[in-house]
């Protein structure tokens, strides 16, 4: 078509065809998505390979997936610790790859060397928490990374990657203080997680986490777990149980059912924030429905 090709050519011409390409990102999870497209902004697109609703501690890819992984130009993930699934792919992968935390040793593994579906939080709970994006001064850190990581791949953009670096930490930084002043009143309310996902949100807010209902999302605890957790509640006072939009919460529903304890939601991965509200979106998010469970 003779349009068409007058389109083609008028593209050529303009003076956007002379701009570099955008930048491709792909990260694995949401939380990442969200910190990376902080950093892209305007340079390019950042995809999400785990799609929402699927965990990232069992997952398996797709021919689509290892497709977009083989077109970006980066792919973040967290580490062997986070997306175990992804170990091998990456090894094998002629992308360019950043990891955010370091590999631990199969005996620290978080994830897969307790049978314990229950455990208090203040004793064994060795290994490293792999949710780093729930602690927002870690992320900054990572934020930095993935700004330094783009800069070497794409040195044209570095002043950019930058500026858009410098506002992503002022926002943080403002909205980790406001956040800090509002869940200081509740640092004294107990309550009890579904996974061991917020451990370092937790710490880095001072709330009291009583207990997490298990390690494993995908494995809901037993008749003789739930005898124990119920006891637990009571014996804790825990004013509230978290659960996650991604996983049936019948069980524990049934739990607290006859108990002065409220339900509250935490979602462990960004499901419904959008790339606009951003990672700060999300804190505040968190933060929200902690106050309103605690209040
Ligand atoms: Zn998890």
């Amino acid at each position: 078509m003779k349009n068409v090709a007058g389109l083609v050519f008028l593209l050529l011409l303009s003076p956007f065809s002379f701009a570099q390409e955008p930048l491709k990102v792909v990260t694995t999870v949401k939380p990442l998505q969200l910190v990376a497209n902080a950093i892209v902004a305007d340079l390019g697109d950042v995809d999400v390979l785990i799609p929402p609703g699927a965990s990232p501690h069992h997952y398996s890819l797709k021919p689509s997936d290892m497709r977009l992984l083989r077109a970006s130009d980066l792919v973040i993930w967290i580490g062997p610790d986070m997306e175990q699934f992804l170990s091998k792919t990456i090894q094998q992968l002629d992308t360019p790859v950043l990891q955010l935390l370091d590999g631990e040793s199969e005996e620290q593994h978080h994830h897969h060397d307790h049978e314990e579906s229950v455990e208090y939080t203040d004793h064994d709970h060795h290994g490293v928490d792999p949710h780093v994006w729930m602690d927002p001064l870690d992320m900054l850190h990572m934020a930095e990374k993935i700004t330094d990581e783009l800069s070497k791949q794409a040195p044209h953009h570095a002043v950019q990657l930058e500026l858009n670096f410098e506002a992503f930490k002022q926002d943080l930084l403002v909205t980790d203080q406001r956040i800090e002043t509002q869940l200081s009143a509740y640092q004294d309310k107990g309550f009890v997680v579904f996974h061991d996902a917020f451990s370092r949100f937790v710490e880095h807010y001072h709330l009291k986490q009583l207990a997490f209902f298990t390690v494993d999302p995908a494995r809901a605890p037993g008749a003789k777990k739930l005898a124990h957790i119920q006891g637990m509640l009571d014996e804790l006072e825990a004013r509230c149980v978290f659960i996650e939009p991604q996983f049936k919460a019948e069980v524990i529903q049934r739990v607290v059912a006859d108990k002065p304890i409220r339900l509250g939601h935490l979602d462990p991965l960004a499901i419904d924030v959008t790339l606009e509200q951003g990672y700060t979106g999300y804190l505040q998010q968190l933060a929200q429905n902690i106050e309103i469970c605690l209040k």
